[in-house]
């Protein structure tokens, strides 16, 4: 075992597109959070979605991370490690035993709206249009049988009314979400697996201790502590960090061409992108040349930011 077991942290990239310095600063706050308590680092690649993941981003991923000098103890593609595999691809197994674990207790109703449907292979990212309200579950078994013959529907987990849109950050502190939370689709239509089961079951199942990840997920983790809740699954703590902006205030997405990690690689050493986000982040007061394992010392959540940084 290369770190200490009792601290295990994650980072779970989509392989849907280049890294860019949004991509590394979620990488190099999950590494330096567990890594800083000797834990344990898991590389998990998060390709449910079909349409839109692709092997070749995944090994591009794996080939950056190695380059910025962020070297994970257990997981990727060569499925290093006891809770493998890594790849979710190959995880259908965990998200079955889950799904048939919701179904036992009757909580899966069958949803026919499309948008939700299409939206939830891939974790839900700020500019993500939301899925609208929806009425399914008050669906007859008459009516669902009519909407069957229209078109095959996805798979929804019903909430317990005691489920609550809060829960305490490590970063942040207490969030409250503005609405009730809305049922979450855990199996489309076709069959692909939601990112909302799945990110829990193999979380849970990979002992991950602590989810570090960027703040535009802090909306999704009430939802995921209510399935952890109905999985009887224990759960990770959650700490979420600011996000990179374009100077619009966007948060930095595959479009951001200049600052993608194949363009920064032609110009910059590993240590100056690294010295560039840390600074960015909050963690040294100039953006010197720095390797992770030299951040390691300066890493404090005390200093870092709670409002979005804009490059
Ligand atoms: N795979 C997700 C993404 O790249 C991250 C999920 C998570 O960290 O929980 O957006």
């Amino acid at each position: 075992m290369v770190g200490n077991d009792i601290y295990r942290g994650r980072f779970a990239p989509s392989p849907t597109g280049r890294m860019h310095l949004g991509n590394v600063m979620a990488a190099l706050m999950s590494w330096l959070s567990v890594k800083s308590k000797g834990g344990v680092w898991v590389l998990r690649h998060e390709d449910l979605d079909p349409e839109r993941s692709r092997l070749t981003y995944a090994q591009q991923i794996e080939d950056d991370l190695l380059w910025l000098g962020l070297t994970w103890d257990e997981g990727g593609l060569d499925n290093r490690g006891d809770y493998g595999p890594y790849v979710q691809s190959e995880r259908y197994e965990v998200f079955e035993e889950a799904f048939k674990r919701l179904a036992d207790k009757a909580l899966l109703y069958p949803c026919f709206c499309t948008r939700a449907d299409r939206l939830a292979a891939s974790a839900p990212h700020l500019t993500d249009p939301k899925p609208l309200p929806c009425h399914c579950f008050f669906l007859t078994e008459e009516e669902r049988e009519t909407m069957r013959k229209e078109r095959t529907a996805s798979w929804k987990c019903r909430l317990p009314e005691t489920a609550r849109n809060t829960f305490e950050d490590g970063h942040y502190g207490l969030f409250v979400g503005e609405e009730a939370l809305r049922d979450p689709v855990v199996r489309r239509a076709d069959g692909a697996w939601a990112y909302q089961l799945a990110v829990v079951a193999d979380d849970a199942k990979m002992k991950i201790t602590e989810v570090v990840r960027g703040c535009d997920l802090l909306s999704s983790t009430p939802l995921q502590l209510a399935m952890y809740d109905l999985l009887e699954l224990p759960a990770p703590t959650f700490s979420h960090h600011p996000l990179l902006c374009a100077a619009d205030g966007r948060r930095l997405c595959k479009r951001d061409v200049a600052l993608h990690l194949d363009e920064l690689k032609k110009q910059h050493t590993a240590k100056e992108v690294i010295g560039l986000v840390a600074h960015a982040i909050g963690l040294t007061p100039e953006p010197q040349p720095i390797s992770p394992q030299e951040l390691l010392p300066l890493f404090n959540w005390n200093k870092i930011p709670k409002n979005n940084i804009i490059l």
